[in-house]
């Protein structure tokens, strides 16, 4: 836990205590500041006052007088309006911020910084492994894993914080300064909590705010947005070093991967041939980790061999099992038609398990991969409509429950017996009509495939 001394003898509000809150409230406390602490949820409540918090409503009188408010990064900001809370804390003249922000006052540290729309656990996860394998001393936190204030102590010169920043995460973070920042990408997302795409594009630049010269900006550059913010930081030109990515162009002054391939100023390097960070829009989160690692004075061999020795993040196109050669794979992560077209461009022959709780736009927007498709295995709700959409351009079968489905799409898998053939499971819909929750569902997946002699390429099925 870090000790956060500036806050000793200091009065803090705390709304939100899920487990990045509960983590603040918990260093706060340590640290021998008064904690005032409040979540709309009864069952939050309830847990941080078996955890030893009294929780009290944050209203004018119990704001008063506190050096801070330190909010959740899922409580409203400034859209689509401010919680009452954020217009109690601004009304009363208490400053809003989140965790991060008190790690940064704190320490000063090191930090590594990786944002965008998509790839942002994958990205900071493969970074944060990549530094490690080096024998680097790092804490990966944020927006993935352990709440910063419960990360260890890593002060300048002992180390570097590696940190996930949504959206929300930077709005909480006044003091935000990036040793090395990652811009991964920005498509429409999230615009209900940012209003409009160009203020939710200005959030993202923010991962870049406060460097300063000799600082790394990394920059993928293949949409309208990241182009626009690459173009803003070279015409600023304050001596930060800045390296643009892509995969669509060879990129001279810069990281490309392209054809399976990553290339370094133009020079081709290695082939990307990582069976765990399978697709192109891998291609993209390697090449960023490359610059940022390249950056951060690891040679291309060391990288890629950090990067081979990645595992892959669960339930993001996770290799869980062979059976009978064929890979199943766990993808049920994505929960929407966007996600799911990047699982089927990944691969050449897909037994494909999806449905779920539709989303709008269901599966139309994916026709493009449909002759990838080799057979369709449908659950949940959505089957029927998916069905509709697969018509006859797709062979489909209506499963109703994923067992049937990975039985289904294993037996016309093993009939066929193609080439380089995987099982899919990427849904492309929410798990909620038949799952708690996506980790629920793939976590199920896992068991069936290991329950169905399911073996890893290092052995029986995780
Ligand atoms: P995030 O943390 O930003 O949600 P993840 O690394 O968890 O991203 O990946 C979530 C999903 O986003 C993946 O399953 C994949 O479908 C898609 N994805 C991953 N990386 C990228 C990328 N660079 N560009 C576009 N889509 C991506």
């Amino acid at each position: 836990m870090i000790a956060l001394t500036h806050t000793r003898g200091q009065t803090w509000a705390v709304f939100g205590l899920a487990r990045s809150g509960l983590a603040a409230a918990q260093a706060l406390v340590a640290s021998g500041a008064e904690v005032r602490a409040w979540d709309d949820n009864e069952a939050s409540r309830a847990a941080a006052e078996a955890a030893g918090f009294r929780t009290t409503p944050l209203d004018d009188a119990a704001l008063a007088g506190c050096a801070g408010l330190v909010l959740a990064p899922g409580v409203p900001l400034t859209h689509p309006v401010p919680h009452q809370v954020v217009v109690n804390a601004h009304r009363a003249g208490v400053p809003v911020l989140g965790d991060i922000e008190l790690l940064l006052r704190e320490l000063k540290p090191v930090v590594y910084g990786v944002t965008g729309t998509n790839g942002k656990s994958t990205t900071t996860a493969l970074l944060a492994h990549v530094l490690s394998n080096a024998g680097r001393t790092i804490a990966l936190g944020g927006n993935i894993g352990t709440p910063v204030l419960a990360l260890p102590n890593l002060a300048a010169g002992a180390g570097v914080y590696v940190l996930e920043m949504s959206s929300f995460q930077i709005d909480l973070t006044p003091d935000w300064r990036a040793k090395i920042a990652i811009l991964l990408n920005i498509t429409p997302d999230h615009l209900d909590r940012h209003g409009t795409l160009a203020n939710y594009a200005a959030i993202k630049a923010r991962i870049f705010a406060g460097q300063e010269s000799g600082d790394i900006a990394v920059i993928g550059v293949d949409d309208d947005h990241c182009r626009a913010i690459h173009a803003e930081l070279v015409r600023e030109n304050s001596g930060r070093n800045i390296v643009p990515v892509s995969i669509e162009r060879l990129q001279k002054d810069g990281i490309s991967a392209l054809n399976g391939k990553l290339y370094d100023n133009g020079r081709e390097v290695f082939a990307l041939d990582f069976p765990a960070l399978p697709g192109a829009h891998n291609g993209q989160n390697i090449a960023c980790v490359y610059a940022a690692a390249r950056a951060a004075g690891l040679d291309a061999a060391t990288i890629r061999a950090g990067i081979a020795s990645f595992p892959g993040l669960k339930h993001r196109l996770q290799r869980v099992g062979v059976i009978d050669g064929i890979p199943c794979i766990n993808d049920s992560k994505a929960t929407n038609a966007d996600s799911t077209a990047k699982a089927l461009a990944s691969f050449e022959a897909i037994y494909w398990i999806a449905g779920g709780k539709a989303k709008d736009g269901g599966i139309a927007s994916l026709r493009p991969f449909f002759p990838r498709v080799r057979h369709a295995s449908l659950i949940g709700d959505a089957a029927k409509d998916f069905a509709a959409t697969l018509g006859d351009a797709v062979s489909h079968t209506l499963c109703g429950t994923l067992d049937k489905a990975l039985d289904d799409a294993l037996a016309t898998a093993k009939r066929e017996r193609l080439k380089g053939a995987v099982v899919l499971l990427s849904p492309a819909c929410a798990s909620y009509d038949q799952f708690k929750s996506f980790e629920h569902r793939g976590d199920e997946f896992i068991r069936l495939v290991a329950e169905r002699g399911g073996q890893t390429e290092q052995g029986a099925a995780a």
